[in-house]
């Protein structure tokens, strides 16, 4: 993705400071309370520019969502479509998810969706794939038990690294698809990289996957 710097996100972020937490680390353990309503909280990691956030909130108010993302540049772009769904069951996040036991405790979210991670194709960046074992592990902890995590990619060689991924750690496959379009399932919400890549006719790969309680 090409980042065009934007010198006022910072003040921008902070004015928005009811949809970007300003001191996400305080609040491992009290998630919940934080929202309007006590209700499950399914997070993003890769939130990019938010339209897939911003319309689940709408769609499900009867959930809580959270959604991660480092680049400034870019969660202002989250921010806009947070305000534009007027949604309130939204909080954003501007941390990197390295360290995501800090943010969480055990069993506080219930879901986990990755959307087009980055895929970090060179075997010398694997680690810093989303799907990496370490990163399955602290999904494994802050998620409650059978909490599910759902992938969705263009990314055919990231797709089968994750496959292998959660296969490898123990995780239950609960769904693979090859072409998730051509299932016309109307519960999906587009990301900005999904429009993207299926109007250049790529297939878009989607898996769910939980851990066995
Ligand atoms: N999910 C969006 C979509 O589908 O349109 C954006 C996809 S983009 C390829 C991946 C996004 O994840 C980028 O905005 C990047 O900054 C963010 N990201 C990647 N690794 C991250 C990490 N470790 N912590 C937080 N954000 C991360």
């Amino acid at each position: 993705m090409r980042i065009r710097n934007k010198p006022w996100a910072d003040d921008f972020i902070k004015e928005h400071d009811h949809i970007v937490e300003p001191s996400p680390y305080a609040q491992k353990g009290s998630w919940r309370q934080l929202f309007q309503k006590e209700q499950p909280i399914h997070l993003e990691i890769g939130t990019g520019k938010g339209q897939f956030i911003a319309k689940m909130a709408r769609n499900h108010p009867d959930i809580n969502f959270i959604g991660i993302e480092r680049v400034k540049s870019v969660i202002v772009g989250a921010i806009k479509k947070v305000k534009e769904e007027d949604v309130v069951n939204v909080r954003l996040l501007n941390v990197n998810a390295e360290n995501l036991c800090e943010l969480f405790a055990d069993d506080e979210i219930d879901r986990i969706y990755l959307n087009f991670s980055d895929p970090w194709p060179k075997k010398r960046h694997a680690k810093r794939r989303l799907t990496y074992h370490t990163f399955l592990k602290q999904y494994q902890q802050i998620l409650k038990p059978e909490g599910e995590i759902v992938l969705k990619t263009d990314n055919q060689q990231f797709f089968e690294f994750s496959l292998v991924s959660f296969s490898q750690f123990g995780m239950v496959l609960d769904e693979v698809t090859l072409d998730l379009h051509q299932l016309k399932d109307p519960e999906n919400v587009m990301t900005e990289y999904e429009e993207k890549f299926s109007e250049k006719g790529n297939p878009i790969y989607r898996c769910k996957a939980h851990v066995p309680a």
